[in-house]
């Protein structure tokens, strides 16, 4: 058997704050606004898992509110899901997701977020696909007020 998620987030582009991105610091004079790291792609992701166990989301596990969450290393919070999962009898067997951003570009830092996020969820480099498009300049992405990430994960059962 295997079950499938969908991930969705999206976080506003502010200054002073570091751009984390699939648990990969990004140099740009933006970063992602929140309460957590607020790295956009670890929730998609984190979000995907959670939705293909059947365990909610990630609002319920890690609420805003609560101030153990604050400025949270979103790779900590991905592990602990993974464990959750586990916790059920699933294992990941893959993850693929897109990150919408105007700018910078992702590409040189592809290897390194897949790398960073494969290990996170105890898999492959090559079963942790990571895409990257732009906003074609519409919308909050396209005028660069914020980036948004989208994640499938597929889960089986570990035995
Ligand atoms: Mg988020």
């Amino acid at each position: 058997m295997t079950l499938s998620g969908i991930g969705y987030d999206s976080h506003r582009l502010a200054a002073g704050r570091r751009l984390v991105i699939g648990g990969v610091e990004i140099p740009h004079e933006l970063g992602l606004d929140g309460h957590s790291d607020s790295d956009v792609l670890a929730h998609a992701v984190i979000d995907a898992l959670l939705g293909a166990a059947g365990l909610g989301d990630i609002g319920e596990h890690f609420p805003d509110t609560d101030e153990r969450w604050r400025d949270a290393d979103s790779i900590e919070l991905l592990e602990a899901v993974v464990a959750m999962v586990g916790g059920r009898g699933l294992k990941v067997v893959n993850v693929d997701c897109t990150v919408i951003m105007e700018a910078p570009k992702l590409a040189p830092h592809r290897r390194a977020i897949r790398e960073r996020l494969a290990e996170a969820v105890g898999l492959e480099i090559d079963r942790v696909n990571v895409k990257a498009t732009t906003g074609e300049r519409m919308g909050f992405i396209g005028r660069g007020e914020g980036v948004a990430a989208l994640a499938v994960a597929g889960l089986a059962d570990a035995r």
